[in-house]
């Protein structure tokens, strides 16, 4: 797609997802490419979330378990995710943290392939991805492995000794997009099962676990979900696996909790991967975030992602060619996830001053600056008006300032 200038209106006017800029709460003036870190808020989430507080924790109490079906929640709204990434009911639970899942979900494949030793990813996976591994190698004492390997060699490595192997469907700093069915048939010729990390993928670009014939998958609920700060995270176990026996065997995850019996007893199906009591607030919060992606049109939402990426590195190309940024993205479309990075060697200082004139991406070391695209809340026009700002950055050296040179603890 190539747009001039005077398109750019026409392109606003005439997008099928522009009515839902206005359910988030988006102060007029900010340019916000930072939804696939933390996803804005939707408007509906601080009302329901006094709600909560007011009605089914102030008046109701502990109550409020059976009564506003709070401790069915993690399997409610789990459904909900499972409608937008190709699963079944009762395939999905929303709890913990993508970082305990990943425990929950390499343990569980592991426990299938106990003859195997090694836990095999790529080295330039997410961290906590990789920190995870490393966790149950050392808790194992060596019988297992953690192995990266270069992203490239992913394939050639996948031999008979390899327990699970765990990859990211979308990378975190390109935005490249593995071919999920692929990688998971050619991972089962050696009978090895694959979790895949969805945290980029879900809410952002379309996925079909089962049309995959994925085994376990992970993913987070405050990136592209709009769940908010510390959202829950989300566990899908494919029905055929869900007798795998879990490492966190924790009460919420027996077969009768409240029955306090002194022995673990597994639940069957997915509350088998519960494990303590369920972020009731967090889980209200994401709920407001998956009721408003149930209304989208997910065809939609990734023929926008993708055309508002290639309106960005168009722009830049135009705009800011000769300022030292190198795309580090895909260019073609298909390949890229909901996002457009490039590497720069002062990424850190630009991204700061972006950040004043009211631009916020963000900066994964050593050099990428990288812009997350949210179809959902962004206007071409604010795409436009981003490289506009940055082009005057570069032009003015405002990024030479020494005030951005200071590391932040967070980027
Ligand atoms: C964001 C992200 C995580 C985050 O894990 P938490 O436990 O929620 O902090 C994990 N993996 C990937 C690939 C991510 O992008």
């Amino acid at each position: 797609m190539t747009v001039g200038f005077t398109d750019i209106a026409a392109l606003d006017a005439s997008d099928p997802l522009r009515g839902f800029r206005d359910e988030f709460q988006l102060r007029e003036g900010l340019i916000y490419l930072d939804g696939n870190s933390l996803g804005a808020a939707p408007r509906a989430t601080a009302a329901r979330i006094a709600e909560v507080v007011a009605n089914q924790w102030g008046e109701g109490l502990i109550t409020s378990w059976l009564g506003a079906e709070w401790s069915t929640a993690p399997q409610r709204i789990g459904d909900k995710i499972a409608s937008l990434l190709g699963a079944k009911p009762g395939e999905i639970v929303a709890a913990d943290s993508t970082s305990v899942n990943i425990f929950k979900a390499l343990t569980a494949a592991i426990s299938l392939r106990p003859q195997r030793s090694t836990i095999l990813s790529e080295a330039t996976n997410f961290p906590t991805d990789v920190y995870m591994m490393q966790g149950i190698e050392a808790f194992v004492g060596g019988r297992l492995r953690a192995v990266t390997v270069d992203p490239g060699a992913v394939l050639e490595r996948l031999d008979n000794d390899v327990a699970v192997l765990l990859l990211t469907q979308v990378h975190y700093k390109s935005g490249l997009v593995r071919d999920m069915a692929e990688v998971t048939r050619r991972a089962h010729a050696k009978g090895i099962p694959v979790v895949w990390d969805l945290s980029y993928s879900a809410g952002a670009i379309p996925v079909d676990l089962n049309g995959a014939n994925v085994d376990f998958a992970v993913g987070c609920g405050y990136k592209f979900l709009n769940g908010g700060p510390g959202a829950p995270a989300f566990i899908f176990v494919a029905e055929r696996h869900q007798a795998a026996t879990p490492v966190l065997s924790g009460w919420f995850g027996h077969s009768s909790p409240f029955a306090f019996e002194e022995d673990y007893r597994p639940a069957t199906g997915i509350a088998r991967f519960l494990c303590g009591t369920p972020q009731v607030l967090g889980l209200a919060a994401l709920e407001c975030g998956l009721d408003l992606m149930g209304r989208v049109d997910l065809a939609e939402l990734r023929r926008k992602s993708l055309a508002l990426g290639d309106l960005f590195i168009e722009r830049m190309e135009l705009r800011c060619a000769g300022f030292g940024f190198e795309l580090i993205s895909q260019r073609d479309a298909a390949l890229r996830g909901s996002q457009v990075s490039f590497a720069h060697p002062h990424g850190y200082e630009i991204i700061q001053a972006l950040k004043q004139r009211d631009v916020i991406g963000d900066f994964r070391a050593p050099d990428v600056l990288r812009f997350g695209l949210t179809p959902l809340y962004l206007r071409y026009a604010d795409i436009v008006e981003a490289v506009e700002r940055l082009r005057d950055i570069c032009q003015t050296r405002a990024c030479d300032s020494p005030d951005h040179r200071h590391r932040a603890a967070v980027t």
